[in-house]
C-alpha cells in the first residue's frame, strides 16, 4: 500500500536548518492499522503530512499504491490526496459555517460529483458514524466526539483506501476517545482500510496492530503486535519512550 524510501525533511531555523526526518524507510501493507508514536517534536505530524502529500520531502520517496506522490506537482498532489487519502486531525478542522451534512459533502462537491450521489453518500455516512438527527447542526452545536465523527465521515466521503489520523483522540476524554478508536478499528476490520494514526497515548496505540516509534529523526522501533501480547509490547515501548 505504502512504500517510503530514505525520506528526509528539514525546516529552516533562522540562518540554519533543523533536520526533523533523517532517512525513514518503511513498508505498510493494505489493511494495516499502524500507530506512529514518539516524543513531542519528533516529527510525527511532519511524517504523516509527507505520507499524505500535504507537504513535500527534501529527498526520498513516498509511493502510495505505486504512485510516487513526492514527485507530483502541487496541483496533481492535491488531486491525488483529495481522491485517495482521508485525513483526520486532532482539532477536527471542520468548516464552522457549514452544517454536518455540508461538511461531509464538501469533498464530493469539490470533486463535482452528481447531486444524487452526494446525497446518498452523505446519508449513509451519517448513519455509519451515528449522527442521525444532527445533519443540520453546525460544528459549534456538537460535542468534541461528534465533531470528530463528522470529520471521519468527511474523510471517508471520497472512499479512500487510506486514512491518516493525527492525534484523533487528543482532545477527547477516554470514553469518547474509545468510541473514535472503535470506529477506526471497525473501518479497518470491515472495510479493510489502511489506517495510520499518530498518537502519544499508549492506550490509543494498543488499537493498532503495528507500532512505529520515531526518535531523533529515524524509526527507532517497529513492532507488530500479535493477538494477546499487547501488554508486553506496550510495556517495552513505554520503557523506551521513557529512556
Ligand atoms: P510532532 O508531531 O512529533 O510533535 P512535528 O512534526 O509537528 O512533531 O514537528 C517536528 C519538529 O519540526 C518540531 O521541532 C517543530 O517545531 C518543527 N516544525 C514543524 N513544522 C514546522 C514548520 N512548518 N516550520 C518550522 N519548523 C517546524
Ligand atoms: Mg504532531
Amino acid at each position: 500500500m505504502i512504500t517510503v524510501k530514505n525520506l528526509t525533511k528539514c525546516y529552516p531555523v533562522g540562518d540554519t536548518s533543523f533536520q526533523v526526518l533523517k532517512g525513514i524507510d518503511l513498508e505498510i501493507a493494505q489493511g494495516e492499522f499502524v500507530a506512529v508514536m514518539g516524543p513531542s517534536g519528533s516529527g510525527k505530524s511532519t511524517f504523516l503530512n509527507l505520507l499524505g502529500g500535504l507537504d513535500t520531502p527534501d529527498s526520498g520517496e513516498v509511493l502510495i499504491e505505486g504512485n510516487p506522490i513526492h514527485d507530483l506537482q502541487e496541483r496533481q498532489r492535491t488531486l491525488f490526496r483529495r481522491k485517495h487519502v482521508g485525513f483526520v486531525f486532532q482539532n477536527y478542522q471542520l468548516l464552522p459555517t457549514m452544517t454536518v451534512e455540508e461538511n461531509i459533502a464538501f469533498p464530493m462537491e469539490a470533486e463535482g460529483l452528481p447531486k444524487a450521489v452526494i446525497a446518498e453518500t452523505v446519508a449513509s455516512l451519517v448513519k455509519a458514524v451515528h449522527l442521525q438527527g444532527k445533519e443540520g447542526n453546525f460544528p459549534s452545536q456538537l460535542s468534541g466526539g461528534q465533531q470528530q465523527r463528522v470529520s471521519i465521515a468527511r474523510a471517508l466521503s471520497m472512499k479512500p483506501r487510506l486514512i491518516l489520523a493525527d492525534e484523533p483522540t487528543g482532545n477527547l476524554d477516554r470514553r469518547t476517545g474509545t468510541e473514535i478508536l472503535d470506529l477506526l478499528l471497525s473501518l479497518q476490520k470491515n472495510e479493510q482500510l489502511t489506517i495510520i494514526m499518530v498518537t502519544h497515548d499508549v492506550f490509543s496505540a494498543s488499537y493498532a496492530d503495528r507500532i512505529i516509534l520515531l526518535k531523533d529523526g529515524v524509526i527507532e522501533t517497529d513492532i507488530k503486535q500479535k493477538e494477546g501480547d499487547h501488554h508486553d509490547v506496550l510495556a517495552s515501548i513505554l520503557a523506551q519512550l521513557n529512556a
